[in-house]
Formats: C-alpha cells, sequence, structure tokens
C-alpha cells in the first residue's frame, strides 16, 4: 500500500507519495496554499498565462521552487499544448521553458521536470535503475493523441528502457465524480482506449473516469505498477485548483519530478 503525505515547509503544502516503490526520487505535488494570488488565483498559482499578476506568479515560483527544493537552472519545464510530443531533455535544457511538449524525459542526473495542472492528469515515470525519470500531462485530448504511447516509445528508444522497466503514478486530477464529457470526447477515445473508456451515467450525462483510463491504459501498454494518489481536483478545490469546477477561472498548481 502506498502512503500520500503531506509536507509543510514555509508557507507551502505538497503532497508526495512516502513509500513509492520506485525509492528514493524527489517528487511532489504543490497544492494551491502559501502563495501570494489573489482569487480566483489564490494563493499559489504557478502559471503566467492564466491572467494572473505577473509579479504575484514570480513570487508563488520562487516560493514554490524554494520549498520543493528546486533550483531554476536545473529544471526544465514546458508549455503545454494537449498533444502527444514528448522530449527527452538533458543538462543544456536546464532552466529553460519548452513550446508545444505535453511530456519530459531525463536520464540526467539532478535534472528535474515541472508542468503546472488544473484537473489533467500528471503522471510521473520513474525508472530506478537507470536512473530516469518522466512527467506527462494527459487530459482526454493528449490521451486520444497518444501522449502515453509517446511517452513509452521515447524512454525505450533514447535510453533504451521499456516499460516493464518504469514504474508509474497518478497525481491528483479530475475524477469520474465531476467529469461529464460530451460525444467529442467519447468518440476520439473510444479507437484507443477500447474497453478501458470507463463511462458512467450520472444525472443524465456521461462521466469519464479519466485517471482510471490512464492507470489501465498504461498497464495494458506493459507498465507493471501504477499507483495513484486518488484525489479528485474538482471535489477538493480547497486544496488544487480545478478548471472544470472553477469554470475556467482558477490557477495552475506544480508537479515535479528530479532524476536523483
Ligand atoms: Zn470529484
Amino acid at each position: 500500500m502506498t502512503r500520500w503525505e503531506a509536507i509543510r515547509n514555509g508557507s507551502i503544502l505538497f503532497y508526495r507519495f512516502a513509500d513509492p516503490p520506485w525509492g528514493e526520487i524527489p517528487h511532489g505535488f504543490l497544492t494551491r496554499r502559501g502563495g501570494v494570488s489573489a482569487p480566483p488565483f489564490a494563493s499559489l498559482n504557478l502559471s503566467h498565462s492564466v491572467g494572473d499578476d505577473p509579479a504575484a506568479v514570480a513570487e508563488n515560483l520562487r516560493r514554490a521552487f524554494a520549498a520543493a527544493g528546486l533550483r531554476p537552472e536545473e529544471t526544465v519545464t514546458a508549455w503545454l499544448v494537449h498533444g502527444n510530443r514528448v522530449l527527452v531533455v538533458d543538462a543544456r535544457h536546464g532552466g529553460a521553458a519548452l513550446k508545444g511538449v505535453d511530456g519530459l524525459i531525463t536520464a540526467e542526473r539532478g535534472l528535474a521536470l515541472f508542468m503546472r495542472f488544473a484537473d489533467c492528469i500528471p503522471v510521473l515515470l520513474a525508472d530506478p535503475d537507470l536512473p530516469a525519470v518522466g512527467l506527462v500531462h494527459v487530459g482526454w485530448r493528449g490521451l486520444a493523441a497518444g501522449i502515453l504511447e509517446s511517452a513509452l516509445e521515447a524512454f525505450e528508444r533514447h535510453l533504451g528502457r521499456g516499460p516493464s522497466a518504469l514504474h508509474a503514478a497518478l497525481g491528483p486530477g479530475i475524477g469520474g465524480c465531476c467529469y461529464a464529457v460530451g460525444p467529442e470526447v467519447i468518440e476520439a477515445l473510444g479507437p484507443r482506449l477500447g474497453p478501458a473508456l470507463l463511462l458512467r451515467r450520472r444525472n443524465g450525462a456521461w462521466h469519464l473516469d479519466l485517471p482510471e483510463a490512464v492507470r489501465l491504459h498504461l498497464r495494458r501498454l506493459g507498465v507493471p505498477a501504477v499507483i495513484t494518489a486518488g484525489i479528485c481536483t474538482a471535489c477538493h478545490t480547497g486544496l488544487w485548483f480545478s478548471h472544470r469546477a472553477e469554470h475556467g477561472r482558477t490557477g495552475r498548481f506544480g508537479v515535479w519530478i528530479r532524476n536523483p
């Protein structure tokens, strides 16, 4: 059983898996608490692209990186686009924000990967033996476009490590309880997920269990073990930003993993 634990560092609160099967790989899921942004971005919004005050976001990033023990020049981030592009990065990318990328992978010792979320599923990938780590942003569009396949192919092609060498972990994201979806989502995902497209009828709408669909799809692609936080962002807007629950007017929380 994997435990999920809260860490407080100054004003900042984040969570992590306490005893993950991959061993000692630094990672964390920052909550929305402990920052300086005003509503609807209160308070630890880490995104410059949602309309928040740039000075507040800069202060939030400074606090978040300090609490997480991340150095900006040894961290790689991405401008997410809900696509299927995955890049393998190394020390030369330290400090970069890469455009049009939804997955990052590195085998560089000490390099951290960082992304921002508000409902999409943060997927951590870890190969403790090489070692190497990955961070993938998975919403329904990325899932339909093959982002998980791209990430696993990149591990295999560039690092020579197949899915059986990897551990995966899913952070907080929107759950089946809160994720009503339209026919375009069902049509896009059906061919790729097949029986893993878990739909439930609730209050007259189809609900997609996105985390469970991601977990089952990773298992089907050959990743032997997938652990999950089991936390719905839309159910817990006191701790997490939720694009759906807050009608698009909200911030983004941070997720990181660092190659040991
Ligand atoms: Zn929910």
